[in-house]
């Protein structure tokens, strides 16, 4: 059988794709792409131009089966999606259990991962952290999601677009309280990089002041709770709050 190479892409400079990962890219039979035209353009910047077939959200379990079969057959795939590394927050776990499961090898090609670059720029605490990818689209769902994390000790990390930024640090300084230290980190390897450190009030403050500041793709770290008394209440209170709704 092939090897499924799940392959990591730049999330902004293109210098980042590995020497590996272009080797890899160049040899494979094809390319398992979240957006075939997004990875044609990829590959075209590098001179390369193989296969694509598409896996995104919609059809990937439908595709995984047509996929192991292509591995089994002795074909060799990588999987790659827009940006980064593949199944953070992107396509790519159901494919990579149906291979496993399927005893074809799955080898990784790391390289660029937001959540990752995050860390290493942000000065907090990196010993132990939670990526928490998005929060839901709802309201109710998102503050829901928050307040279950206030007493949480490890770094947090949250992925979050343009248009939601704002909503996503007002929930933030609600569930945290405005004193918690966070950092933003806004447009990694790209031309308007920008890391922002202190108080969650604070950096809400920065951004709604700063039109710039919405722009782009954001990764927000959030310091996890200490020992702090504040936050053992608040989960105590949550966890009333959750008792008493059960035994309604
Ligand atoms: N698989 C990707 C990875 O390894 O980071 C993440 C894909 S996810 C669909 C896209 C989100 O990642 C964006 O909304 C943003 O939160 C974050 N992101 C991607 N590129 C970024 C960058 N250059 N700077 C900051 N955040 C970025």
């Amino acid at each position: 059988p092939g090897t499924l190479h799940v392959v990591a892409t730049p999330i902004g400079n293109l210098g980042d794709l590995s020497a590996r990962a272009l080797e890899t890219l160049r040899t494979v039979d094809a390319v398992c792409a979240e957006d075939t035209r997004h990875t044609r353009q990829l590959l075209s910047h590098f001179g390369l131009e193989r296969p694509l077939l598409a896996l995104h959200q919609h059809n990937e379990d439908a595709q995984a089966a047509q996929l192991v079969a292509r591995l089994q057959a002795g074909e060799s795939l990588a999987l790659v999606s827009d940006a980064g590394t593949p199944l953070v927050s992107d396509p790519g776990y159901r494919l990579v259990r149906a291979a496993r499961a399927a005893g074809i090898r799955v080898s990784p090609v790391p390289g660029a991962c937001a959540a990752i670059a995050a860390l290493s720029v942000a000065g907090l605490a990196s010993d132990r952290f939670a990526f928490e990818g998005f929060l839901p689209a709802k309201t109710a769902a998102r503050r829901d999601r928050l307040s279950a994390l206030v007493a949480e000790p490890r770094t947090l990390l949250f992925y979050e677009s343009a248009h939601r930024i704002e909503e996503t640090l007002d929930d933030l300084v609600v569930a945290f309280g405005g004193e918690r230290p966070a950092a933003i980190a806004r447009e990694l390897t790209k031309l308007f990089e920008t890391v922002l450190d202190g108080p969650l009030a604070q950096l809400r403050e920065r951004v709604a002041a700063d039109p710039n500041q919405r722009k782009g793709e954001f990764v927000v770290i959030v310091q996890g709770a200490g020992d702090d008394a504040d936050a053992q209440v608040a989960e105590g209170k949550r966890l009333y709050a959750k008792l008493v709704d059960y035994l309604k």
